[in-house]
């Protein structure tokens, strides 16, 4: 995708941070051009995090040339020259990379610019073309840039990779060089500390140590399998989200697998989605068919990609009046998705997710306050997880894509979307709007977290959707006894279990607070005495009674050993019951993280689990 040509517009939305990325790239192709001055450049886009530039020649460079390329970058950044804009004809660009002067330091003759070449071609008739020159590198680019090359504050080369021209496979292969480039040292310092720290914290390296989830090369790529540990995980965040749903006036609703293709050609999914969805299960037998309905052989079937249909039809299933309205339909779904096998990644990536899904239908009038509730919840969620950096990202149409990429309903685009921002706005929560973003259907809100470490996820995806329940022919009684299609708001906060439990292994580095930790308690025996084993197996009945999960540790380990072994599988509660704490009618409390608390009476200790896991403490 990254391959893909930005508009213009696009790339006059591109951050502060990504212009100096891709000035960086610049950078990088003089320095290569010093040392090689017969490299053919492609392409030098900012990417997440950082830069890359593709480019062809003999030599393959490997990370040991690093050190010289970054030397001949010092330089050119020291002599702070600036990104000067030329715009010319056609001819001239073209006149220019024939005799190899785009993406090089001087001309080349018998050494065309052809990549060059190729990425002229594809800029449209009467599109600006636009070179950029820093000291002698010359470049066909849109731009935009820093100043000038000195304000490159702290940069790194970071690895290679290959890469077809223009991301095609009939294309030549390509050398590309990575790297990252920040304002100053110091930034640079601390991504590449937190970078260090995300490795440690790796879901997919954690998942296996902490036995949390698998996957298996005979179950399928991208369908996880939940261990024990994990599936806790699961089931508690379904309580919370159950909990919090109930008592926000929700419905529960369930809904099969799979659905006849009708249903996917209905909501629009079919045939445009159909790349993301499995394939279809095509029945031997035609389905029963309607009189006088000719029915092709084999009714096809599909796993479903999307809730979203489902609902809408249990939506229709009863008539629907005034007073029925809002309704919330809320389904923690299981959806399947064929994600491209190269895409699949941990948890992150998966092709069968448990989605915290819900639809509301409601009138335009009750619109406001149902969105409201529903950032509101976003928040609860937020507080309780720890999540103190987030944004909503606020994606609209473009009039000049109606009818397009955008469902040509100018007027209720623009009312929808003026809805959306005065309850973002009014909210008071951080957002950005982004222009030609939004769903076929309505507007989007994309919601962004941040974790512990700073690392960046995107959690979910609110709509509002103005187009589908007409595609479907929903409809309510008003109060004047006339029939009217409800707005629906798709909104899952909680995401789906597998990307948010891979963010949430992350963020906690596996260091689960209490109420969602896999073994909340272990009580370890100083010793193997029957009177101690006794009490320890009553509390531990005792705990596992109220709903604790509770190991006991009553072997002839040394005590040492039996803490080593519970830090290890970060419990996140020990008990340490020694005969002197059972005369006293104590236990001694170790916090996974935190160390020993030291002695306190049982049933105060008893209390404070009970209360921690109830109030889902952090
Ligand atoms: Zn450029
Ligand atoms: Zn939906």
């Amino acid at each position: 995708m990254s391959d893909d040509r930005k508009t213009l517009e696009q790339r006059h939305q591109m951050s502060d941070i990504e212009r100096l990325r891709h000035s960086a790239a610049h950078v990088l192709a003089t320095a290569i051009l010093r040392v090689w001055p017969e490299a053919q450049f492609a392409a030098g886009p900012p990417v997440e995090n950082g830069f890359y530039y593709d480019l062809e020649m003999p030599q393959r460079i490997s990370p040991d040339d690093f050190v010289r390329i970054e030397e001949e970058m010092k330089k050119e950044i020291k002599a702070n020259h600036p990104f000067e804009k030329m715009i010319v004809p056609r001819e001239e660009a073209m006149r220019l990379a024939t005799i190899g002067r785009l993406g090089g330091l001087s001309e080349r003759l018998g050494n065309a610019s052809k990549f060059k070449i190729g990425n002229l071609q594809d800029i449209p008739e009467g599109e600006e073309i636009s070179l950029f020159k820093n000291g002698d590198f010359l470049d066909l680019c849109a731009g935009p840039h820093v100043m000038r090359t000195g304000n490159i504050g702290a940069f790194k080369l970071t690895h290679v990779a290959s890469a077809y021209y223009k991301g095609d496979e009939k294309n030549p292969q390509l050398q590309r060089i990575y790297g990252t480039a920040f304002k100053n040292k110091t930034e640079m310092e601390a991504y590449f500390a937190m970078l260090e720290e995300a490795k440690k914290r790796d879901h997919r390296k954690l998942g296996r140590e902490m036995e949390l989830f698998c996957f298996d090369d005979d179950v399928g790529p991208g369908l996880p399998l939940w261990l024990p540990r994990g599936t806790v995980l699961i089931e508690e965040l379904e309580k919370l989200a159950k909990e919090t749903e109930f008592f926000a006036e929700y419905d529960r609703v369930r809904t099969p697998h799979l659905a006849r293709e009708n249903l996917y050609l209905t909501s629009g999914h079919l045939p445009y989605y159909a790349e993301s969805m499995f394939p279809p299960m095509v029945l031997e037998e035609g389905g029963e068919a309607k009189a006088g309905e000719v029915r092709p052989a084999g009714d096809r079937y599909y796993l479903k990609a999307m809730n979203c249909p489902h609902h809408h039809k249990l939506f229709g299933a009863v008539p629907r009046s005034y007073r029925d309205l809002p309704l919330r339909l809320a389904e923690y779904g299981t959806c399947y998705r064929y994600e491209q096998s190269g895409e699949l990644f941990g948890l992150m990536r998966v092709r069968a997710m448990q989605m915290n899904d819900a639809h509301i239908y409601c009138t335009e009038e009750q619109f406001a306050s149902e969105f409201q509730a529903v950032n509101a919840m976003y928040l609860k969620y937020f507080a309780i997880f720890g999540i103190d950096r987030y944004q909503f990202r606020f994606s609209t149409h473009d009039p000049k894509e109606l009818g397009k990429k955008f469902v040509d309903q100018s007027a209720l685009w623009i009312k929808t979307e003026k809805m959306v921002r005065d309850v973002l706005v009014a909210s008071g929560a951080p957002f950005v709007e982004v222009p030609n973003e939004g769903a076929f259907y309505g507007p989007k809100i994309d919601i962004q977290i941040w974790n512990v470490i700073g690392k960046e996820f995107t959690l979910a995806t609110n709509q509002v959707d103005f187009a589908v329940p007409a595609r479907f022919g929903l409809t309510y009684k008003d109060r004047d006894n006339s029939s009217k299609t409800p707005l629906c708001i798709h909104r899952a906060p909680l995401g789906t279990h597998e990307r948010f439990i891979g963010f949430l292994i992350e963020h906690y580095a596996g260091n689960f607070p209490l109420w969602l930790a896999p073994e909340q308690v272990r009580i370890l025996t100083f010793g193997d005495d029957a009177p101690l084993i006794e009490s320890a197996e009553l509390l531990r009945a005792e705990l596992r009674q109220a709903g604790v999960r509770v190991k006991l540790d009553g072997s002839t380990d040394p005590i040492k050993a039996k803490v080593a072994n519970a830090e290890q599988a970060k419990v996140h509660t020990m008990l340490v019951l020694g005969p002197r704490d059972l005369e006293a009618g104590n236990l001694s409390v170790r916090i996974h993280g935190k160390g020993n608390l030291g002695a306190k009476p049982r049933d105060e200790v008893v209390a404070e689990i009970f209360a921690s896991i109830k109030e889902r403490r952090a």
